[in-house]
């Protein structure tokens, strides 16, 4: 047996030695020493330092979800009943514009709600902006409505002031709904901060039939976006990294993940062809349910790792600026395999995934033809910045190794598209 007690380095396990500490002995990071080595009161050095670290013990796992989830065709018409769940009689609704024209009249019907036209930034100054609204309107609850920003801008409002929070969005581009967390920008719209709230919405309505009537880019940007929820669970899993809500992944965010990555690669190019069509098919309601819930839960709870880094590290180039948070998070998805040196059968399987959707493979898809190596550089150095979640992954990580990455997610990524189109050309022969 190789294991050995940390406190019984000459003898293999005492009887007084658990199993507990047994799983943790001298050939694991995390280990605490047997407690009949405690009982002698003779740590060493090593001893030492391990009772330091696990001085408040392992990190405890943490699960976080909304209340409730509604998805499907015509569910804004239960936003009424939520909100009387939510013993809520003057809600204040703050939305996009858009949203009258799309829902006006499921919300006619709301009895002592206020409603409030989203300015477009969710900045500090919009969020005091609609705290105000709410706090004139004497409101018991915060309804947001539309886009990723609106919804941020609600969760911003409502949590601090101890509101409930309902959350309806008009597109499945990212993962965010049902998270805690809300992304705040400058007026000029530049990213100034997270703010992380020890709550998740109280509930979030979907309705099937007002994502499919937008435009299906965010659709198929949403399952980028979804595409990394996975792979970002299982690096983190592997090292136990603190998670969005202050805990180590939880076996059911990771088996979410999973499910949220094979729903994708089952549905993805039926959902965006259907929806391409306005129609509402099991596997639209299915990639929307995984662009949205399964994702969601499974960054929050199950931990972000290299891929949202590197998206992070290519939004310092302007070329990138017109492309969705998703499509840049799915060419950081190829770029992460790569780090991790995973089979060639995975990489494949994930570029070919994107190339069937319509989301990155290559540079050139960014925006990025013409970037130079230094301007590269300066994306993987700003992936390594401290705090980034690529130090989630189970291995060193450096700027050059993530430059590297990225370039040969590249070469990979225009390959596969090249060999499906069939202009694939082979290596010349020296000489
Ligand atoms: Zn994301």
């Amino acid at each position: 047996m190789k294991h050995r007690c940390v406190g019984h380095r000459s003898r293999r396990f005492p009887p007084s030695c658990s199993p507990v500490v047994r799983v943790g002995c001298v050939n694991q990071a995390a280990v605490i020493p047997c407690p009949a080595r405690r009982a002698l009161g003779k740590a060493g050095k090593h001893g030492r330092r391990i009772m330091q670290e696990n001085a408040s013990g392992p990190l405890a796992t943490v699960f976080a979800a909304p209340g409730r989830y509604i998805q499907g065709r015509g569910a804004i018409d239960r936003l009424g009943e939520v909100l009387e769940q939510l013993k809520s009689k003057r809600p204040l609704i703050v939305r996009d514009p858009i949203v009258e024209e799309i829902m006006g009249e499921a919300l006619k019907g709301l009895s002592g709600a206020t409603h409030v036209e989203f300015k477009g930034e969710c900045s500090p100054e919009e969020i005091d902006r609609v705290a105000e609204e709410a706090r004139e309107a004497g409101a018991d609850a915060i309804v947001g409505i539309g886009g990723g920003k609106t919804l941020d801008t609600a969760k911003a409002v409502a949590h601090p002031a101890g509101l409930s929070l309902v959350i309806v969005p008009t597109i499945a581009s990212t993962d965010a709904p049902t998270s805690a967390v809300s992304v705040v920008y400058t007026e000029e719209g530049e990213v100034l901060e997270y703010r992380l709230f020890g709550r998740n919405p109280d509930a979030v309505i979907v309705d099937t039939e007002v994502i499919v009537g937008a435009p299906v880019r965010f659709l198929v940007a949403g399952m980028g976006d979804g595409l990394s929820t996975y792979f970002e669970a299982d690096a983190s899993s592997r090292t136990r990294a603190k998670t969005l809500v202050s805990g180590a992944p939880t076996q059911a965010a990771l088996a979410i993940a999973r499910l949220c990555y094979d729903t994708l690669l089952e549905h993805g190019l039926a959902a965006r062809l259907a929806a391409e069509r306005g129609a509402i098919t099991p596997s639209v309601e299915k990639v929307i349910e995984a662009n949205t819930l399964l994702s969601g839960l499974g960054f929050e709870s199950g931990g972000l790792a290299a891929a949202h880094s590197i998206h992070n590290g290519l939004t310092v180039l302007e070329e990138t600026h017109q492309f969705w948070h998703g499509e840049k998070v799915a060419f950081g998805v190829i770029a992460m395999l790569m780090l991790e040196d995973r089979p060639f059968d995975v990489v494949a399987e994930v570029v070919d995934f994107c190339l069937e959707v319509g989301l990155p493979v290559g540079l050139d898809d960014l925006g990025l033809e013409n970037a130079s190596e230094e301007d590269l550089r300066r994306a993987a150095e700003v992936a390594c910045a401290e705090g980034e979640t690529i130090y989630n992954e189970p291995f060193d990580v450096y700027p050059q190794t993530v430059l590297d990455a990225i370039l040969a997610a590249d070469a990979f990524g225009r390959q596969r598209r090249a060999v499906l189109t069939g202009e694939a050309e082979l290596p010349t022969v020296a000489g």
